[in-house]
């Protein structure tokens, strides 16, 4: 029997799985609010949380569809994330140049950066990829896909729909565009608003987007994986920005092997949704409207496992960098750290076994620090002065 206020197993016991699902689904619905819609999960945020496949919290906060901006600003922690407008218009501006004239511009950058040896595209194919829906738009995507492979020729998919299953659950994932070439094999293409400066990009910004492309290239697989034979999907992809501050194309096909591989790896690791769920005690809500207080009781029955890279990837980093710093936990200070100092997991930990107060003197990490203690002390006395503990 589950602890009483828990979701037990009841989900998954004498239930079809049809049921057991629905039943998810409306118990995600109940997460997020009455009449809040869920928020798609994106490459970019599928791609964060696979960087921190151990975080619970984020794990069903995106699961459930949660707005974590609005949760994070209701919280009283508003994230530092966002594009300005302004950004987000002159990216808007510049995609729309790069797929002028049927895309003429992308598919002679495709070609020349990754197939330079295929015939020259002329008059490519552009298939009206309209259709109600995201389940609706990933089947009309999936069959899009089908015809270019055997159609020949360059096809340009401008936004297609793909789906990606995460934690159980399936994310719907959009990117920029899709290409096939003549000999079938299919081009994941990123249109980014970064610009390239002699040819070269910012490394953090095109890090970035060579995981949020790997995301797709195995949203792709997963396609091809459902066509006999099975089309190529390029480990390569089309990385375009704005030439040196100007509003001209400039592109550079980015190898995405090791982010594809850490990707898929992580995303394994992913507790499944339902499982989370099942954890919750009842009427657990994560609704921007509740006041700041009932939202921080609900959150802090999730557990997060907040680090320093959280601040680059994830909303609620605020919130859980003042909360893992409220509990003294080390953290806190990177995972590094974390790992040398193995099962001390506070701050407090740490001190009481360097002042030789707790922690087996066996344990490497305890005698390392009792050393270090040591050697302070000893550095300090020669220098005249006391060591006072430090806390
Ligand atoms: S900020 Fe918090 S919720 Fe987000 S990944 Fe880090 S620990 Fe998890």
């Amino acid at each position: 029997m589950p602890p009483p206020g828990k979701r037990g197993t009841a989900l998954r016991i004498g239930a079809s799985p049809a049921r057991a699902k629905s039943r998810v689904w409306g118990r995600l619905a109940e997460l997020r609010g009455p009449g809040v819609p869920a928020r798609a999960l994106d490459a970019r945020a599928l791609a964060a949380l696979a960087a921190n496949p151990g975080c619970r919290r984020r794990a069903i906060l995106d699961g459930a569809g949660v707005d974590k901006a609005a949760l994070a600003g209701a919280l009283g922690a508003p994230s530092a994330f966002g594009q300005s407008q302004f950004a987000f218009m002159r990216g808007n501006a510049f995609e729309a140049r790069v797929k002028a004239d049927g895309g003429a511009e992308l598919l002679r950058l495709v070609h020349q950066k990754l197939d330079p040896a295929a015939e020259p595209p002329q008059e490519p194919h552009v298939p009206d990829l309209a259709a109600a829906g995201p389940e609706g738009r990933t089947a009309r995507t999936a069959l899009a896909l089908r015809e270019a492979a055997t159609a020949g020729g360059w096809t340009l998919l401008d936004h297609p729909m793909l789906a990606l299953e995460v934690a159980g659950s399936p994310a719907f994932l959009e990117p920029d565009a899709v290409v096939v070439h003549p000999d079938g094999s299919w081009t994941v293409v990123e249109i980014k608003s970064f610009p390239m400066l002699d040819g070269a990009a910012d490394p953090a910004k095109v890090g970035a987007a060579a995981r949020q492309a790997a995301v797709y290239v195995l949203a792709l697989e997963e396609v091809a994986g459902r066509l006999d034979p099975a089309p190529r999907v390029r480990h390569h992809v089309l990385l375009v920005c704005p030439k040196d501050f100007s509003n001209l194309p400039a592109a550079s096909a980015v190898d995405v092997r090791k982010q594809r591989a850490v990707t898929a790896r992580q995303l394994t690791r992913l507790t499944r949704i339902q499982d989370i769920v099942d954890t919750l005690p009842d009427g657990v809500c994560f609704s921007p409207e509740l006041p700041a207080e009932e939202l921080t009781a609900a959150v802090e029955t999730v557990p997060a496992t907040y680090a320093p890279e959280c601040l680059a990837a994830c909303e609620l980093a605020f919130h859980c960098r003042a909360r893992s710093r409220a509990d003294g936990a080390v953290t806190t200070l990177g995972r590094s750290v974390r790992a040398e100092l193995g099962g001390l997991t506070t701050v407090d930990d740490v001190l009481a076994a360097a002042h030789g107060e707790a922690g087996d003197p066996e344990d490497p990490a305890v005698a390392a620090l009792r050393r270090a203690a040591a050697l302070r002390a000893e550095a300090l006395a020669s220098a005249g002065q006391e060591a006072v503990p430090c806390h």
